[in-house]
């Protein structure tokens, strides 16, 4: 059990693939990392979902939840000291950084690995989380296998909903992209990408105000004119919610040097941030792959940049 006048070598702030990750190779670096998992979401994002096909070493895929109870368990087993709460307060300034958890307890560390991850945005619509993994999804890398022949709809104008509404067309019957102004974001080249493609069409100035379910899945969205007020019925059995990526950043605002979108920023390829002691790992930094996998090779790296820093300290 941690003692709070302890000095520890690393705390880890996070529990999905990054987090699990970095608390298993600075255990097994005899590193007696002391992890906060949170406390509502300790698992990270996938502890959340169904089946993930798309991690490697699974060939059948595994159950969200399954994946995640293996990677805590694997830590723990090297001796990670897992702690179900939230931090509070992070305070990076000085050699030695301290932890606040929810009970007030000071914690007092020499490195410390950020891995807490991002939200995505939602439409914020009745029914949204319940039918999330019954037809709603918010990552077509992760999802778009499950709808092959399906009739989709991607929601958002910028990179992400042009490269996910591309993807998706690969599998889907037709792929509708509903946006709520009459021009895209998106980069040019993903435009054309987009209108080039003969399974993608286009509503604009329109936004999804209801979704309909049939059986406990999606069967139809409602949409609304932006112009008009107009309402109008779109049968799918697909929604894509692309529409940007909130960071996790609270604890470290102010402190770390941020990106313009508000990702951590790192030393790339390494995971060091701003301040020398402090690493970043997974989605909180990556703005770019968002996938369990990258993530868990960013915890490890993150491990290996603070087994680094500490050797050299010693
Ligand atoms: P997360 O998994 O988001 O974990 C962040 C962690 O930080 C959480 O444990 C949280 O509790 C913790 N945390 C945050 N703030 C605090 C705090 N103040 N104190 C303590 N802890 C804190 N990827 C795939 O590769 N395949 C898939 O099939 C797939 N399916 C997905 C399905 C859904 C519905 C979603 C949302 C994502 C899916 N992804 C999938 C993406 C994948 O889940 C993420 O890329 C991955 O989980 C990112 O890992 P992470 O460790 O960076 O962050």
């Amino acid at each position: 059990m941690t003692s709070p006048n302890e000095i520890r070598n690393v705390i880890v702030v996070g529990s999905g693939p990054a987090g699990y990750a970095a608390a298993l190779y600075a255990a097994r670096a005899s590193l007696k990392p002391l992890v906060f998992e949170g406390s509502v979401t300790a698992g990270g994002a996938l502890a959340q979902t169904t089946e993930v096909e798309n991690f490697p070493g699974f060939r059948d895929g595994i159950m969200g939840p399954d994946l995640m109870g293996n990677m805590r368990a694997q830590a723990a087993r090297f001796g990670a000291e897992l702690i179900p709460d939230d931090v509070v307060i992070l305070d990076l300034t000085g050699d030695i950084k301290t932890v606040t958890d929810t009970a007030g307890t000071v914690h007092r560390t020499k490195a410390v690995i950020v891995a807490t991850g991002s939200q995505h945005r939602k439409l914020n619509l009745a029914g949204e989380d319940a039918l999330c993994g019954r037809g709603v999804s918010y990552c077509a890398t992760c999802d778009g296998f499950f709808f092959r022949d399906h009739d989709i709809v991607v929601v958002g104008g910028g990179d992400t909903a042009m490269e996910e509404a591309t993807f998706l067309s690969r599998f889907a019957r037709s792929v509708t992209v509903v946006h709520r102004r009459d021009t895209l974001r998106a980069s040019k080249a993903m435009q054309e990408r987009a209108f080039a493609d003969p399974k993608i069409s286009f509503v604009w100035n329109s936004e999804v105000v209801e979704l309909h379910e049939r059986d406990g899945k999606l069967a139809g969205l409602t949409l609304r004119s932006t112009r008009t007020g107009q309402t109008s019925e779109l049968p799918a059995t697909g929604l894509f919610v692309a529409i940007g990526h909130d960071p996790r950043t609270e604890l470290v605002e102010g402190q770390l040097e941020l990106e313009e979108d508000g990702y951590v920023k790192v030393a790339s390829p390494s995971t060091r941030t701003s301040i020398p002691g402090v690493f970043a790992a997974g989605d909180v930094v990556d703005h770019a792959y968002r996938q369990a996998v990258t993530a868990g090779g960013s915890g490890c790296a993150s491990a290996l940049d603070a087994e680094r820093y500490l050797a050299a300290l010693a």
